[in-house]
């Protein structure tokens, strides 16, 4: 995309600041347009996430823990994809994960160097420190607002307004992108463009219960034997039971480790996960320690845990047309109003960032 393609200085709104959106902010930014990005969370990266957590030992100790309780990591197939990643694998923002060693039940297909053409072949990556990091380094030096969730969207003769939830409104945008999963897309889009609200609304994302939980400490030859189970097997896909997959955090690179524990996020199975979606999230908890129990051959003494609820984690991809598939955005040049996400890109975070792409071919096309 070429600086001289788009009208100078023209103003961007982006809502989402996930990989659609960090990548659209990147992509326009530049293009030479000035991109101002809201985002509802505290922080940047969507669902390439990681919770920080303080929590207590049994010395009354306050320690800090962290999760990667969003996606775990991410895999590509896609040459542009492949060929774009290249820099942040060179500036030591992504790794390759998990180790082709490493993973039980996966298919060897899907971690060995595959015949992705470019220079990242390894088929499942991460972002290194922690999952956010890849996004914060496509929105370095942009304008970024978090903790601003959008609202509605109104287009008025000095161009898109943008109000906020929390109070307050920015207006004077030449286009508005939403990348923002389908659910939240078509509330703000009804106004607007009812057809694209319906059609988002359509759109089936599956939800998955993930249990967070901290092993330890050494010493009991339950917690040696548990340690040593994490340490052979950084993730694990049972094909039984509640759990769909079980990842030892700590053995994913860049990861602060704390001695003695061992640090767990377990994915329940999108089955399990739609027949529990409204139960508590203590009798949640309760039934993914078990599960995971069962799954280590131990009764472990579990020093944390905690259960988060994604009611829209994936998209499930049987219910994507052909022509969604091939669209892999909305953009209205008569408004200047577009649409992109996993959602629409295929799923997952590759999907997102075709999803991107697309969206900002298509408005700089327009110029
Ligand atoms: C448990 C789990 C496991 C996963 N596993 C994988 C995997 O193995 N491989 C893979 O590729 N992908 C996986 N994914 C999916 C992957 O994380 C997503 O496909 C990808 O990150 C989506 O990026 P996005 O930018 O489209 O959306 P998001 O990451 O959802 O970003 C959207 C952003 O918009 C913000 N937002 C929403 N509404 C508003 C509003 N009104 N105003 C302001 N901000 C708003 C949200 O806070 C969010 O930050 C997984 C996800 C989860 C949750």
């Amino acid at each position: 995309m070429e600086k001289d393609q788009v009208q100078a200085g023209m103003r961007v709104a982006i809502v989402g600041a996930g990989m659609a959106g960090a990548s659209c902010a990147r992509m326009l930014s530049e293009a030479g347009c000035q991109v101002t990005v809201f985002d509802k969370s505290r922080g940047v990266g969507g669902r390439m996430t990681t919770r920080r957590v303080d929590w207590t030992d049994a010395a009354g100790v306050t320690r800090q823990a962290s999760f990667d309780h969003g996606a775990p990591c991410f895999e590509v197939s896609d040459p542009d994809f492949a060929a774009f990643l290249a820099v942040p694998h060179a500036q030591g923002q992504i790794a390759p994960w998990p180790p082709a060693s490493g993973a039980v039940g996966l298919a060897a297909a899907a971690v060995q160097a595959s015949d992705v053409p470019g220079s990242v072949a390894h088929r499942q990556w991460l972002a290194t420190p922690d999952m956010p990091a890849l996004c914060r380094s496509l929105l370095a030096g942009l304008t970024v607002h978090t903790r601003q969730t959008v609202q509605s969207l109104q287009r008025k003769a000095g161009g898109w307004c943008v109000t906020l939830a929390e109070g307050g409104s920015f207006s004077g945008f030449d286009a508005v992108l939403l990348a923002i999963p389908p659910q939240q897309a078509a509330a703000l889009l009804e106004p607007q463009q009812p057809d694209w609200a319906q059609q988002a609304a359509a759109l089936t994302m599956l939800p998955d219960w993930t249990l967070m939980a901290i092993s330890g400490a050494a010493g009991t030859s339950t917690a040696t034997a548990v340690a040593e189970a994490a340490r052979a097997v950084p993730v694990a896909l049972p094909d039984s039971g509640p759990l769909a997959m079980i990842v030892c955090n700590d053995s994913k690179p860049g990861r602060t480790s704390l001695a003695g524990l061992t640090h767990w996020v377990a994915h329940a199975s999108t089955a399990w996960s739609q027949a529990h979606l409204e139960e508590s999230a203590e009798q949640v908890q309760q039934q993914l320690l078990r599960a995971l129990d069962d799954w280590l051959g131990a009764s472990v003494r579990w020093q944390y845990a905690t259960v988060h609820r994604w009611r829209y984690a994936t998209l499930q991809t049987a219910c994507v047309t052909e022509a969604d598939a091939t669209a892999r955005h909305y953009w209205d040049r008569a408004t200047r109003l577009g649409v992109c996400g996993d959602a629409w890109g295929g799923g997952g975070v590759q999907g997102a960032w075709l999803s991107a792409r697309a969206l900002c071919t298509a408005l700089l096309a327009d110029q």
